[in-house]
C-alpha cells in the first residue's frame, strides 16, 4: 500500500491507483468530467487538477499515480481560477438548450456550473455548424452539446469491444463519430448514452418522455438472459419509460445490452393478455379467473380420476422467479401428487449441471462472470457467448486485450471474439463432441495433463485415459474439419497457462449429445486442474434470466428442490407435511411421445411455450391437440394459448416482487414498479389459487413467505434472506453469516472423471438439404419476449436467416429477399441477411420470431439439414 495525504488527510491506497481515485475512496471530491471509474482516464477536461507540493505545475488528479509520501491539495484558489476557465471553454459552443434535453437535472456538467456559480458564457466565437444524428434506431447523437470527453468512445471500445465510435477532425473541428462514417450501426447496447455526462448521447425511446425528477427508480433484474443485470426501472405514472443502472452497486457494474436497456417496451405491450380466457364452441372467449380456475381444477381432477395423478404434467418458466417455480412444482407433487413436472432447461441447462455435479458435486457454473476476466486461458465451445450472454461476456475483452489471455473459440460461426481469439476452431456443425475428445487425446498425447492435482484431487483417471486411447486425432481433424495441428495448439493454450475457464454454450448444450459433451468438458477441466480456484472454472450459457433458479427450485421430474434425489425426501416431507411421489416424472424430452401415447391427458403451461421452444413444432402441435386438457398462463397470446382450453393472464417481472437467480449463482431481488392490469396475479398466486380448489391447498401470504420456505427446501439457499435484498444479491452457496460463495472450492469429495464409452456425433438428417442450419440466441432480442419490445424490434424488425453471399448468389437470392426455408418439419418465410463470415452451406436463423421459429424445420436439436428458396 502507498500512504500519501490529501488535504492534510493521511490515507492509504494500493499502488496502482490515481489520486483522483485514492480522494474518491476516502471521501474527499475533486471535481471531473472526463473521468469515469470503469473507463481508463484520458485526463481530457482539466477540471481535476490538483496540486503536488514540490510539483511546479497542477496535475490532473484521475490519470496521475499516487506515489508514497506525496503531499496533494485538491482546493487552492489557483485549481478554483483553472476549473473555472476549464468549464467556460467546455462551455464555448454548448448550447444552453437545458429545458429541452433529456439529461437535464442529471447532466454533470450542469452541476458543476451550478456548483462553481457560472452563470454566463466569457468568450464569443463564431457559432461553429454542429450536427445532430437522428437517423439510427434508439440512440440519438448531437454533436453540439458534447464535451468530447471522449467516455463514450472509451466505453464503446474498452467495455464492449466494438469501437463503432471514434474521435473525427482535428482541433476545434474535433467531433466524435462513428467509425463508419455512416449512422451509427453497432450493437445499441446504449452504454455511450449511460456514460455520457451531457446530453450529447440520447435514448430515443426515453425522449420528451419525462424529466428526470419526475421519475421514480425501482431495482430489478433483467428480464430477458442469465446475466443477471441490474436493473432500475425508471417509472412515471405506472409505466416504465426508461431502464438504467448503477455502476456502483451492481455485479454488472451498471453494464448492459440493447435488451436489458431498450427491451422494456413488453410490458406495456397492448398485446399482452388483459384477461381469462375459456374454450367455448371451439373459441377461446374471455371468463372470469374464478371460472377458469374453476373450471380447470374440475378438469384436473377429472383426468386423475379417470387416469391417475402421473396423467397430468407441466412446464415451468425460465422467466418466472424462482418464488413462482418453487410453488409451480410443489404444487404438483403435493397437490396433484406427481414428479411430472419440468423445463425447458432439460434441451440446455440442465445437460450441462448435472454432468457437472456428477463430475464435482457442484450444479451449477462454478465462478463468477467478473473472474474470467483473471483467467489466462478461456476456451469457449459451442456459443456465440457475446450474444448468447452479452453482459457476462464482457470480461472476455479485458482477460484477451489487456491481460494477453489465451482465447480459444470453438463454433461453427464466426463471433465478435474472434477478432481477440488466439485459435479459432471453426468446426462442422454437430461435431462438438468429437473435437472435445481430440482435445482430451492432444492433452494426453502431448503430456500437457496436471498430474499433481490429477493425484490430489480427482478419480477415475486411468479408466479415462484408457476410453480415450481409442481416440485418433487424424479422424477428428476429418470429422471436424480441424487440422491436427491447429488441435494440438488449442490443447497448449487450454492446458499450460496457470489458470483456465471453459464457457459451454447454448448450441453445445442443445445438441443431442449436449450432456456428454459438458462430461468431456468436466475431463478437460480436471486434466488440466482448472477448477476451484480464481480464474478457473467452468460456466454455462444461461440464455434465459432464470433458468439456473428454475432447476434450483426443482421443477425437474426427477430431482426435488436444491438437486436431492427423489429418495432424499425426508427434510421435504417434514416440511410439507405430505408424503412427495418417489417415481421420477415425465420430463421435458419424454413429454411429447408420452402425450403421444396417451399416458399424459393434461399439461399446465406456466409461462412456456414448448411450440417454440421445443423441436420439431409440428409434432408438438399434433401432441398438443390430442390433450384432454391444456391450461396456459402467459403474458401473451403464445402459439400454445391458441390451443389451450383455458388461458389466464400473468404479472410480468415489472408488476410482482420476487427473486432471480442468475447463471453465476446470484440470487437477486425484484422489487414491483408497475401496478399490473386488475385482476392479474403474479405465476404463484394464480397456482396457489388454483390449489385451493384441491385438497391440499397452499396459503402463502406473501413472496417473501415462499422465498423463506425456499430457504429451507434449498440447502443452497440458507441464509439468503440477509443478502438477497442488496442490491447485488448473493451467490449460493450462502454461508450462515448470509455471505455468498463466489467461486466453487475443491472440498474432500474427489472429483470424478468420465470413462463412458464414447460415441461420435450423429448424423443430422437428410443429407440431400444442402444446407445445414443453425439456430439460437442472437444478440438484439431474447427468447420470444424482446419481439414483443419497440427497442429490439426498431433494429430487428423481422425474422431473418443469415446466409454466405456466394450461396445466396448461386440461389439468386439478393439481400433482403424473402426466402422460404424448408426441412422434412415443415417450412418458414424470412429475410436473408448477408454475412460473409458464415461457412459455405451454413446458415443461422435466429429463434425468436413466431412466424418464422427454427422450432418448425428441427427434428431433435437446434440444428438441421434444410433447403433455401426465394420466395416469389
Ligand atoms: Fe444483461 Fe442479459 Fe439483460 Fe443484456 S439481456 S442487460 S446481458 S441480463
Amino acid at each position: 500500500m502507498v500512504t500519501l495525504t490529501i488535504d492534510g488527510k493521511v490515507i492509504t491506497a494500493q499502488p496502482n491507483t490515481t489520486i483522483l481515485e485514492a480522494a474518491l475512496g476516502a471521501g474527499i471530491s475533486i471535481p471531473h468530467l472526463c473521468y469515469h471509474p470503469k473507463l481508463f482516464p484520458i485526463g481530457s477536461c482539466r477540471l481535476c487538477v490538483v496540486e503536488i507540493e514540490g510539483v511546479n505545475e497542477p496535475m490532473a488528479s484521475c490519470n496521475t499515480p499516487v506515489k508514497e509520501g506525496i503531499r496533494v491539495t485538491t482546493t487552492t484558489p489557483l485549481l478554483e481560477r483553472l476549473r473555472k476557465q476549464a468549464l467556460q471553454y467546455i462551455l464555448l459552443n454548448h448550447p444552453l438548450e437545458c429545458p429541452i434535453c433529456d439529461k437535464a437535472g442529471e447532466c454533470q456538467l450542469q452541476d458543476l456550473c451550478h456548483a462553481f456559480g457560472i452563470t454566463e458564457q466569457l468568450f464569443a466565437i463564431e457559432t461553429p455548424s454542429f450536427h445532430t444524428d437522428y437517423s439510427s434506431p434508439l440512440i440519438e447523437k448531437h454533436d453540439a452539446r458534447c464535451v468530447m470527453c471522449g467516455r463514450c468512445v472509451s466505453v464503446c471500445t474498452e467495455v464492449q469491444g466494438v469501437h463503432a465510435l471514434d474521435f473525427v477532425h482535428n482541433g476545434y473541428q474535433s467531433r466524435i463519430a462513428p467509425v463508419s462514417r455512416n449512422s451509427l450501426d453497432c450493437e445499441f447496447c446504449g452504454q455511450c448514452v449511460a456514460v455520457c455526462p451531457v446530453g450529447a448521447f440520447i435514448d430515443k425511446l426515453f425522449k420528451y418522455k419525462a424529466r428526470v425528477w419526475q421519475l421514480t427508480k425501482v431495482s430489478s433484474v433483467c428480464p430477458y438472459c442469465g446475466s443477471g443485470c441490474g436493473i432500475e426501472l425508471n417509472v412515471k405514472d405506472n409505466r416504465i419509460v426508461r431502464v438504467t443502472s448503477d455502476e456502483k452497486t451492481t455485479a454488472n457494474r451498471g453494464n448492459l445490452c440493447i435488451r436489458g436497456r431498450f427491451g422494456y417496451g413488453f410490458v406495456h405491450n397492448q398485446n399482452r393478455l388483459q384477461s381469462p380466457f375459456l374454450m367455448q364452441h371451439g373459441k377461446l372467449v374471455p371468463a372470469s379467473l374464478h371460472a377458469v380456475l374453476d373450471f380447470a381444477a374440475d378438469a384436473f381432477k377429472t383426468i386423475i380420476s379417470a387416469y391417475g395423478p402421473d396423467s397430468i404434467a407441466g412446464l415451468g418458466s425460465p422467466h418466472a422467479s424462482n418464488e413462482d417455480n418453487y410453488v409451480f412444482q410443489k404444487f404438483f407433487r403435493v397437490v396433484l401428487g406427481t414428479n411430472n413436472v419440468d423445463s425447458i432447461a432439460r434441451f440446455n441447462l440442465l445437460r450441462g449441471i448435472v454432468s457437472m455435479n456428477h463430475s464435482i458435486g457442484f450444479p451449477a457454473s462454478t465462478n463468477s462472470y467478473q473472474e474470467i476476466e483473471r483467467s489466462q486461458s478461456i476456451f469457449i465451445i459451442g456459443s456465440d457467448f457475446s450474444a448468447e450472454m452479452p453482459v457476462a461476456s464482457l470480461p472476455i475483452i479485458r482477460a484477451a486485450r489487456d491481460n494477453d489471455a489465451r482465447l480459444i473459440i470453438a463454433y461453427p460461426l464466426h463471433t465478435k471474439f474472434d477478432a481477440f481469439a488466439t485459435t479459432r476452431l471453426h468446426y462442422r456443425p454437430q461435431s462438438e463432441l468429437m473435437l472435445l475428445a481430440g482435445l482430451i487425446k492432444a492433452i494426453l498425447e502431448c503430456g500437457l495433463e496436471n498430474s499433481p492435482f490429477i493425484q490430489q484431487y480427482t478419480e477415475n483417471f486411468d479408466r479415462m485415459k484408457e476410453t480415450f486411447s481409442g481416440v485418433a486425432l487424424d479422424a477428428v481433424a476429418s470429422h471436424t474439419g480441424i487440422p491436427v495441428a491447429l488441435i494440438e495448439k488449442a490443447a497448449r493454450e487450454i492446458a499450460q497457462p496457470a489458470t483456465g475457464a471453459v464457457i459451454c454454450g447454448d448450441s453445445l448444450l442443445r445438441e443431442l449429445d449436449g450432456e456428454q459433451a459438458v462430461r468431456a468438458v468436466c475431463n478437460i477441466l480436471l486434466l488440466t486442474g482448472h477448477i476451484g480456484r480464481e480464474g478457473c472454472g467452468c460456466f454455462f450459457s444461461t440464455a434465459r434470466n432464470n433458468l439456473q433458479g428454475l432447476c434450483d427450485m426443482g421443477v425437474t421430474a426427477d430431482l426435488l428442490p436444491g438437486y436431492r434425489s427423489l429418495s432424499d425426501n425426508n427434510e421435504l416431507t417434514n416440511l410439507w407435511h405430505r408424503n412427495i411421489p418417489v417415481t421420477p416424472g415425465v420430463n421435458a424430452t419424454e413429454l411429447i411421445a408420452a402425450i403421444e401415447q396417451g399416458k399424459i391427458k393434461g399439461l399446465y403451461l406456466m409461462g412456456c411455450d414448448p411450440l417454440m421452444s421445443f423441436p420439431d413444432a409440428k409434432r408438438t402441435r399434433a401432441a398438443l391437440s390430442k390433450l384432454e386438457f391444456l391450461l396456459v398462463q402467459d403474458l401473451f397470446h403464445t402459439e400454445a394459448a391458441q390451443m389451450a382450453h383455458a388461458v389466464i393472464p400473468v404479472a410480468s417481472f415489472a408488476e410482482k416482487e420476487g427473486s432471480v437467480t442468475s447463471g453465476e449463482r446470484r440470487i437477486q431481488w425484484m422489487q414491483k414498479a408497475c401496478e399490473p392490469l386488475p385482476g392479474v396475479l403474479p405465476d404463484w398466486r394464480i397456482v396457489q389459487e388454483l390449489s385451493q380448489r384441491f385438497a391440499e391447498p397452499m396459503d402463502y401470504r406473501s413472496t417473501w413467505d415462499i422465498f423463506q420456505e425456499i430457504e429451507t427446501a434449498v440447502p443452497q439457499y440458507r441464509g439468503a434472506h440477509q443478502a438477497v435484498k442488496l442490491r447485488h444479491g448473493v451467490q449460493w452457496p450462502v454461508a450462515e453469516d448470509g455471505t455468498g460463495t463466489g467461486r466453487y472450492h475443491l472440498s474432500t469429495r474427489r472429483a470424478r472423471f468420465f470413462a463412458e464409452a464414447w460415441q461420435p456425433a450423429r448424423a443430422s438428417g437428410d443429407e440431400s438439404l444442402p444446407f445445414m442450419m443453425l439456430s439460437g440466441p442472437s444478440l438484439y432480442h431474447c427468447g420470444t419476449l424482446s419481439t414483443y419490445a419497440e427497442g429490439p424490434l426498431s433494429v430487428r424488425p423481422v425474422p431473418w436467416l443469415e446466409i454466405h453471399p456466394q450461396d445466396a448468389s448461386r440461389l439468386g437470392i439478393h439481400e433482403n429477399d424473402i426466402v422460404m426455408v424448408r426441412s422434412p418439419q415443415g417450412e418458414i418465410v424470412c429475410r436473408a441477411t448477408f454475412n460473409n463470415l458464415l461457412p459455405e452451406k451454413v446458415v443461422f436463423v435466429p429463434d425468436h420470431f413466431r412466424e418464422a421459429s427454427p422450432a418448425t424445420l428441427t427434428a431433435v436439436s437446434s440444428t438441421c439439414r434444410v433447403q433455401i428458396q426465394k420466395k416469389t
